[in-house]
This record gives structure tokens, C-alpha cells and sequence, in this order.
């Protein structure tokens, strides 16, 4: 179509179906199984990408191997120029990339820009970070000794992103990864493998003017084997993985069996929480975006919305009312995403609306209710996986409560003290992001305190989706307990040693040991 031909043109993306690279470790090719990436907005084919085999996969293991040798050399700072250089690079094609992410991936237009800006803020971050890395000097107990604490490059990352953020994902990890000295190989989401290459096309003329090899930002599109290959490969010392807890559980088996570094970034089952002294129109804004914004498909979606029982009926009449108005297409207009007016985009493919559809039928069969005027598949007039952002009351032991079902589907449930309501927030498998709405200084005390909310992120009058860059992002429990982007995340992409040095003359034992030699 002549709207999908106008993104691609924009990045050189050819717009007669001809088949595209997906593989890149200095040299474009790929010999493997032709993927489709299909328009969640219209069902459209807008792209054919021929994939990477498990032999080139392994060999672009190996060339990034290679690559990290170069890559470890390079002393920080100019390490952080070239981060540098690929900031610029997404800064000057922001629009269009973002244009591609809401096209490919279904996100609106302003969230799809908002995501390669999360690139271009984690570019500025790790360039700072790449004169600020610090070890640490400490003091020993032996006369005429020093202790350090050193960061040195792992070697290789390999980076498995989910399909819906396309490219903040990858931001995050290439940027930290880069920085702190280490090559990396990224397999994207099968269902969004332009994203991946137009973002390495960005990448590729940086690397090659500061004459570095390509595979330092080595990309295989690919199918689970190709998944599995970088997984398994002892050669991969860290396996970055963004996706669900089922298949981020086999990843980390996997990692672990062999000793390799894991960092797990899975399921959200985030709740808001709206407390009795809250200010209800800034708690409903919050939600309706966290809720319904994005499809509900974010790691950080509020899936559990909480309410304090003397605010409840209020709060959710007000709800409705944006809900029920997505049928009359005013306020929560639902439509292209690539149109600036639109606010709910489709869902990100057709499973996921029969996971949408099977999850209220289930709510329904155990005697939950839905609360919206209307559920299911919406048409908005042109094809597409468009549903209605559905608002439910299950019953209080419904299977939902406990599980991510990644669509817009918010459930709601009263609490009568701020103590019943963390007890509900904690009781889940997930630890991803929890907000509390509340201007009572003690119950903020508490909620962020060690009787409190027990994830990654938490908030306070503040939805539970839409993190910055600046603090470390990720959850806690089966969501993994990893921690990406900013804060203390950098630690993680590097091998710590601990050094004692001694600059006297004699040879004292810690612990005043005496060994008679
Ligand atoms: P997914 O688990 O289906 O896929 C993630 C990636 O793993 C894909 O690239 C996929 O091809 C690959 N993969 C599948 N099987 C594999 C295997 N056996 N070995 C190696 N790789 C394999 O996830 P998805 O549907 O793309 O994404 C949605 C999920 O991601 C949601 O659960 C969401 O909460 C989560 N997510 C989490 C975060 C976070 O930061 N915590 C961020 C974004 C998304």
C-alpha cells in the first residue's frame, strides 16, 4: 500500500516485496527461511526477510567473538564517541524509524518515535558513562596494600528481544553493551525483523568510519533454532533475553547449565493502586494510558487496577466513560496508528487477539463480569487485529489475577486498607512495576518501604508504564530480576575482579594468619 511504501522508502527499505538481508556480521546475507513481517494494522505483507541458518549463525557467533578482541582495546572514551556517532545517526532518523516501529510493530506514532528517542537518550547516557565507569578503591587491612575492584569487557553479549519494543530494547543493551567494551548479536522478534535492519543499516556506516569491524553489532534474524544457537554457544558470555517467562525460564536453564550470565527481563502483572485520599483525575489519566495506551502490550501495562472501596463506583464510572467512548471514536480513538489522531493501535498479531478473546471468555465462563459497553474485535475499517480495551471483575481467585495476558484487558477489585491492597499487589509470581496514587505522606513511607510494593519499579502517583532511562530498569521474581538501561544495569555487562596489590616489602596474610615460610 501506498502508506506502508511511504515508511519504508523513508529508510531504503525496498517496497516490491523483494527479498531483504536479515543478516549482518560485516557482510549483508542470510540463506535461511524467508520471514514476513505482516502490518498488525492491516494484515498487509510489507516486508520479506531472508533469515540467518544456525551455521550463519554460529559463524556470526564467531566473528563477534572476533570483533569483541578489537572492541576491548579501545579505550572507553572512544568508545563513547562512537556511541556518539550513532546517536546522531538515530537522532537525524528518528521520525521515520519511529514511523517503521508503528507500522511493523502497530504501536501509535508518537509512542513509535517516543521509543527510538529511549535509543537516542540511552546513546547520550552510555556516552557519559563511558568516561564514568568507575571501579572502586578500597582500604586494606595488610600495611602497604590496596584493594580495587575492576571492570573489564565480558566479550560477548547476545541480545533476544521481544517484538514490542522493536527498538528500544536493543538500544538499551547495544548502548551499555558497547560501552562498557563488550560485541553483541541480536535476534530479534520474529515478527519484527525490519525494525532490526533498518536500525543496523543506521549502525553500519558508524562502525565502518571509525573503522570497527561490523560484527561488533552483529544482527541474525531468525526463527527459535537461530535463538537457541546464540543461547547454548558457551562462545556468548551473556545472554541478554526480553520476553515472556516461558520461554525466558528454558533461556535461563539454558545459560545456567553452562555457567553463562543471564540477565532476564520477562512478564509484568502490574497494578495501580488508588488509594482514598488520591487525586482521582490524575490517577485516571495515569491508567487510561498505562491500560489502554500501546494495546495494552508493554511489559509495564497496568493489567490490575486496585481501588480503595470509599472511591471505587466513582472512579470506575469515570473509567467508562473514555472506555465506552472508544465506540463513538472521540476521546480513546482507535484507528491507524500511523494517524496522529489515533490513541489504540491493533494488537501486534492474530494470536494475540484470540489470546485476548479466550482470556474474557474464561473471566466470563468463571463468573467474572466485563464492566465495558463493548469486548472483543473492533473494526475500524481496515482489517487489522483492532480489539476493545476491555475493563473486567473477575472473581477474586480467577487465574487472570495471577498470569500476564498481554492485551488490553485492566481488572478491577476493592481493597479496605493500604495493607490489604500491597498484600494483593505482592501476590502475584511477577514484580515488573506497581503504582500507588496517594498524597498521605505515611502511606508513600510504606509503600516504598520494606513492608511494601516488592517490584523493580515503583511508583508513586505515577502510572505503572513509561519509564526513563536515567534508573535501572527490570523486575523482580519471575519477571527476573534483571536490571537494563540506566542506574547500576552497566555493572552487570562486565566481569569484576577483585585486585589486592601490595607495594611494601613483606608478605602479611589477611586475618593476621601466620604460615611460617
Ligand atoms: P517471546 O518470549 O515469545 O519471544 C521473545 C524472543 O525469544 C523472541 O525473539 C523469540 O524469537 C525468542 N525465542 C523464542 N523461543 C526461544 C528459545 N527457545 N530460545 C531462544 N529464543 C527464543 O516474547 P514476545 O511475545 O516477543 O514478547 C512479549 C513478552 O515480552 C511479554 O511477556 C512482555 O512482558 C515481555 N517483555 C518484557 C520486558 C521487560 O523489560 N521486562 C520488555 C518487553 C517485553
Amino acid at each position: 500500500s501506498a502508506r506502508a511504501s511511504r515508511v519504508l522508502s523513508a529508510l531504503d527499505l525496498p517496497t516490491d516485496g523483494s527479498l531483504i538481508p536479515g543478516m549482518y556480521d560485516g557482510q549483508w546475507g542470510g540463506s535461511g527461511a524467508v520471514q514476513k513481517s505482516i502490518c498488525p494494522a492491516t494484515g498487509e505483507v510489507i516486508g520479506q526477510v531472508q533469515t540467518a541458518n544456525v551455521e550463519e549463525t554460529q559463524r556470526a557467533i564467531q566473528a563477534t567473538k572476533g570483533a569483541s578482541i578489537l572492541l576491548r582495546r579501545m579505550p572507553g572514551p572512544q568508545r563513547g564517541e562512537v556511541m556518539r556517532q550513532i546517536r546522531e545517526a538515530l537522532g537525524a532518523k528518528t521520525a521515520a524509524l519511529g514511523d517503521l516501529v508503528s507500522l511493523e510493530m502497530g504501536k501509535i506514532r508518537s509512542e513509535g518515535k517516543g521509543e527510538v528517542q529511549e535509543f537516542v537518550d540511552i546513546c547520550d547516557y552510555a556516552t557519559g558513562l563511558s568516561r564514568s565507569m568507575a571501579g572502586r578503591v578500597l582500604p586494606s587491612e595488610r600495611p602497604e596494600h590496596v584493594i580495587y575492584e575492576i571492570p573489564n569487557p565480558l566479550g560477548v553479549v547476545g541480545i533476544l528481544s521481544a517484538f514490542n519494543f522493536p527498538v528500544a530494547v536493543y538500544g538499551w543493551n547495544l548502548a551499555i553493551a558497547m560501552i562498557t567494551g563488550n560485541s553483541t548479536i541480536w535476534k530479534p522478534s520474529p515478527t519484527t525483523p525490519l525494525c532490526a535492519i533498518a536500525v543496523t543499516r543506521l549502525i553500519q556506516p558508524v562502525l565502518e568510519r571509525n573503522g570497527l569491524p561490523g560484527a561488533v553489532a552483529a544482527l541474525v534474524c531468525g526463527d527459535v533454532a537461530v535463538g537457541k544457537e546464540i543461547v547454548g554457544s558457551s562462545d556468548v558470555d551473556m545472554v541478554s533475553f526480553t520476553g515472556s517467562e516461558k520461554i525466558g525460564k528454558e533461556v535461563g536453564k539454558v545459560v545456567q547449565d553452562r555457567f553463562g550470565k543471564a540477565l532476564l527481563e520477562l512478564g509484568g502483572n502490574n497494578a495501580v493502586i488508588v488509594d482514598k485520599d488520591a487525586d482521582l483525575q490524575m490517577a485516571l489519566q495515569a491508567v487510561i494510558f498505562a491500560a489502554v495506551g500501546t494495546a495494552g502490550q508493554r511489559c509495564t501495562s497496568t493489567r490490575r487496577l486496585y481501588l480503595h472501596r470509599s472511591i471505587s463506583a466513582q472512579f470506575i464510572s469515570m473509567l467508562l466513560k473514555y472506555y465506552d467512548s472508544a465506540s463513538s471514536q472521540t476521546t480513546l480513538k482507535a484507528g491507524d496508528p500511523l494517524d496522529d489522531a489515533s490513541l489504540i493501535g491493533p494488537l501486534h498479531t492474530s494470536g494475540a487477539v484470540k489470546l485476548y478473546e479466550d482470556a474474557l471468555a474464561g473471566i466470563q465462563k468463571r463468573g467474572g463480569k466485563v464492566l465495558t459497553k463493548r469486548s472483543g474485535k473492533m473494526d475500524v475499517g481496515m482489517g487489522g487485529n483492532f480489539v476493545w480495551p476491555t475493563i473486567v471483575r473477575p472473581t477474586n481467585d480467577d487465574p487472570c489475577w495471577t498470569t500476564e495476558t498481554f492485551a488490553p484487558i485492566l481488572s478491577v477489585a476493592e481493597f479496605d486498607t493500604l495493607e490489604e491492597a500491597i498484600h494483593l499487589n505482592n501476590a502475584v509470581p511477577q514484580g515488573l512495576s506497581a503504582s500507588l496514587f496517594t498524597t498521605n505522606i505515611q502511606s508513600m513511607g510504606k509503600w516504598l518501604g520494606p513492608e511494601g510494593a516488592d517490584c523493580g519499579i515503583v511508583n508513586i502517583n505515577v502510572g505503572t508504564s513509561g519509564a526513563e532511562i536515567g534508573a535501572g530498569f527490570g523486575g523482580n521474581k519471575s519477571t527476573g530480576w534483571g536490571r537494563e538501561s540506566g542506574g547500576d544495569a552497566w555493572k552487570q555487562y562486565v566481569r569484576w575482579s577483585a585486585a589486592t596489590v601490595n607495594y611494601s616489602s613483606k608478605m602479611p596474610l589477611a586475618q593476621g594468619v601466620s604460615f611460617g615460610v
